[in-house]
């Protein structure tokens, strides 16, 4: 088929693709699964695929790249986003990256199954990189085929954009392409495979660059390489800093610091569990990457994880995920250590980023409760005391802080009895109300009076802490019943619950009455299934 002419938006893309510009290349233009040795990428075309369609877009992520949303629905655009066609001056690679996975160095990884078709810089001057997701083998895919299924496209599409809209960082997604090919998985490991639809995902971000990027280098002792890829990142992703200032690599590690402090706060306050919290999961830019078994906290559980393949350790359970984001860190020290030759200023940047997580973490907490700032001399103990009580009985974490904005502290003695708890706003919360005990009930309420005294103190309105709270408190997340739900009927062929829910999670601060049923709490048939509190790394 020809699919000229090109549209224009898309032939004016004003790439640069600096990354292979100015980064070594793997000299060997074979795509055979092979280690790379002092190369930072390998180029590699996108495999050709059968019969493309188009699932869904992000209009907002277009957007960014100057496209109108015609050429998104142009036949032009689902070619290209299933990597059929090349658009002018795409120069597509994969890049060559190392990891610690659960705890252990794993050695070369890269991207096995993610080909970036190059970087473009939009109208508004900002840089933003392309990769497919799902398009095919390249030397990296050790292995595996290099290929994606349509459940977790839809579960990485979605999330993306979710995050995005509840002020998340992350790496977004622009489009969502079944390849009309079918992929076998064995989802749970268990010698059942079985044929599922192949899809492709397009991912978008100013950058890809993972801890793992640096890892590798320094793994193999390449340091030329090592400090060609950290002397581009600070010149490309971070230009604020002066590349020449000589303590420029302390700061710029200060600032991943920063950034990751702030993405594990935001990761905390949402209730999102990444699931696979590896070292080559970790952006240098501090966004959500890779979104594979992750998971939306139901009931407050700080064990939790949705990771099977993690069940038993639960390494990257919701709770420790700010913990391990600190390991992370002290690997990718490790890893710059030959650069800088000095520890302290490295030990003093990991201790940064403790002191700039409990910092944010504090001030999230209270934003949470409608507090106007933290005070340690009584909320340390008011913070402490809730999470102590929230495990007690099965509480769904999102619509508790939500609907806490609803009770006035004036009157704050709702819940001396179980039935006077459950018609309060907080009883939509309960996922078993039967574990609600007296000791449990005089726990909250003397709790209630604490933070009633509290609030009160800071003179704020009803009005105004209920805009406060829901401002920091969504209504609307992408439950992992939902996701389940969207993926369950696309599978049968019918996909439009995918821009429905990316509809609603456009505005998850906002009440949308017409949609409450999507801010309930999880159905209990959802409550043990696979792929809603189950999930593998298998995608
Ligand atoms: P992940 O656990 O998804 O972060 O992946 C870890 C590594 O395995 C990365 O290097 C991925 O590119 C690679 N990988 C995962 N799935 C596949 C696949 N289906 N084909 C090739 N490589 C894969
Ligand atoms: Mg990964």
């Amino acid at each position: 088929m020809n699919y000229k002419p090109i549209p224009a938006a898309i032939e004016n893309l004003n790439f640069d693709n600096r990354f292979v510009q100015e980064l070594p290349a793997d000299p060997d233009p074979a795509n055979s699964r092979r280690p790379v040795y002092a190369a930072c990428y390998s180029r590699v075309k996108p495999q050709r695929v059968l019969a493309p369609q188009l699932v869904a877009y992000s209009k907002e992520v277009a957007d960014l790249l100057d496209m109108p949303p015609s050429v998104c629905e142009s036949a032009y655009f689902t070619q290209l986003m299933a990597g059929n066609i090349l658009a002018p001056r795409m120069d597509p690679y994969a890049t060559c990256y190392g990891g610690h996975q659960f705890g252990n160095w794993a050695g070369q990884l890269g991207d096995g199954r993610a080909i970036n078709l190059g970087e473009i810089v939009n109208r508004r001057s900002q840089r933003w990189a392309l990769q497919l997701k799902g398009a095919g083998p390249t030397p990296y895919s050790r292995t595996a085929d290099g290929l994606a299924v349509l459940r977790s496209s839809i579960r990485e599409f979605l999330c993306s954009e979710a995050m995005y809209h509840l002020g998340v960082p992350t790496t977004r997604a622009l489009s969502l392409v079944l390849t009309g090919e079918e992929v076998e998985r064995d989802m749970f490991y268990d010698g059942h495979p079985k044929m599922e639809p192949g899809a492709i995902v397009c991912r978008v971000a100013p950058s890809f660059t993972r801890f793992g990027n640096f890892e590798i280098f320094a793994s193999r002792k390449e340091m030329t390489v090592l400090k060609q890829l950290l002397d581009y990142t600070v010149r490309t992703d971070f230009p604020h800093l002066d590349i020449t200032a000589p303590d420029v690599y302390i700061q710029w590690f200060e600032e991943v610091c920063r950034t990751t402090a702030e993405l594990m706060v935001h990761w905390m306050r949402v209730g999102f569990v990444h699931g696979v919290m590896n070292t080559d999961n970790m952006s240098i830019l501090g966004l959500t990457i890779d979104y594979g078994p992750y998971g939306w906290l139901e009931d407050y559980d700080p064990k939790w994880t949705p990771n099977t393949t993690d069940a038993a350790t639960r390494r990257y359970c919701f709770g420790d995920q700010p913990g391990i984001a600190h390991w992370n860190l002290l690997q990718l020290a490790n890893a710059v250590f030959p650069l800088i030759e000095d520890a302290e200023p490295l030990k003093a940047a990991l201790n940064l980023y403790v002191d700039s997580f409990q910092h944010g973490w504090h001030k999230m907490m209270v934003q949470k409760l409608g507090l106007k700032a933290y005070r340690p001399g009584t909320d340390d103990a008011l913070l402490k005391d809730l999470l102590a009580i929230l495990p007690m009985v099965e509480t769904d974490m999102t619509i508790f802080f939500r609907n806490f904005s609803k009770i006035d502290p004036a009157a704050i003695a709702l819940s001396d009895n179980r039935m006077g708890l459950l018609a309060s706003p907080l009883g939509d919360a309960y996922y078993r109300p039967d574990q609600i005990t007296r000791d449990y009930l005089d726990r909250l309420n003397h709790w209630l009076t604490a933070y009633g005294t509290r609030v009160r103190n800071d003179g704020l309105s009803l009005e105004a802490r209920a805009r406060n709270m829901n401002a920091v408190n969504p209504k609307y997340v992408l439950r992992n019943y939902l996701a389940q739900l969207a993926i369950e009927k696309a599978e049968q062929g019918d996909s439009e619950m995918i821009p429905a829910l990316l509809e609603l999670l456009r505005r998850p601060y906002d009440e949308q009455p017409e949609k409450e049923d999507f801010a309930a709490r999880r159905p209990d048939w959802a409550r043990d299934k696979p792929g809603c509190s189950m999930l593998s790394c298998s995608s």
